[in-house]
């Protein structure tokens, strides 16, 4: 269990069982095989409490420039920014984000969150801040709302554009819109403004269903979801 928990390899575990570091109950172990029931016992590590959990869920504020996977022989992953005691949990990206997209990304290894999170039967909102190369404006907004063809033929789902600054091609300055949307098509975002005649130029998720990225999160950090977040999700 101490190993499945992260703290250490099999040899290391029984090592600190030999000095003597493992409590099962108040009674230091004597035997590395000893087997536990860590929802009836209390089990410490020199002198402090194993937490004994099944699942992890992190949000993260994804960094451009590493890829949403949990492994890559070429490009960093975002699992690669985790520390070793969440990666144990082999916790792994829950949808993907661009190499180049910025934002909230949520890793867990529950499988069954993931998957109701995905299901494309769910249509659980996405909202994207999103730089634009050129004026966006209402044309553009009933558009996404009427759903727009991209470049394979699919005609998307109603969207909501939300236009916090128009954009001025003359003085080279980016539209700044946020977009929902509640499918999750391959670039989806960037097609959706190419088949509008726009580029995007800077794309970030600012939300995936109730979650919220906390903006105390820095590009490349991450924390825990709290309980409240967790239940929003369940
Ligand atoms: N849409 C995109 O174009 N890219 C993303 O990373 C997410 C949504």
């Amino acid at each position: 269990m101490l190993a499945h928990m992260g703290y250490g390899t099999r040899s290391e575990i029984k090592r600190l069982v030999k000095q003597g570091a493992v409590q099962v109950g108040g009674k230091t172990v004597k035997d590395s095989g000893l087997q536990v029931d860590p929802e009836l016992e209390t089990i410490t590590v020199d002198g402090e409490r194993v937490e004994f959990r099944e699942f992890v869920y992190l949000m993260l504020n994804k960094p451009q420039g590493v890829i949403s996977a949990t492994e890559d022989s070429r490009d960093r992953t975002v699992v690669d920014l985790l520390a070793d005691e969440y990666v144990h949990f082999e916790p792994f990206p829950v949808g993907r984000l661009d190499k180049d997209t910025e934002g909230l990304l949520l890793l867990t290894n529950d499988g069954k969150l993931a998957h109701n999170l995905l299901s494309p039967r769910k249509h659980v909102p996405k909202t994207y801040f999103a730089e634009v190369d050129g004026s966006v404006g209402e044309a553009d907004a009933v558009a996404f709302e009427k759903g727009v063809e991209l470049d394979d033929g699919y005609v998307t789902m109603p969207a909501k554009l939300v236009i916090l600054k128009e954009g001025d091609p003359a003085a080279g300055r980016v539209s700044k819109i946020e977009l929902t949307i509640t499918e999750g098509k391959f670039h989806q975002v960037k097609r959706m403004f190419q088949a509008v005649g726009k580029k995007v130029v800077y794309l970030k998720r600012i939300a995936m269903g109730p979650l919220l990225l906390d903006e105390h999160l820095s590009v490349g950090q991450y924390r825990e979801l709290t309980e409240d977040e967790l239940k929003q999700l369940k």
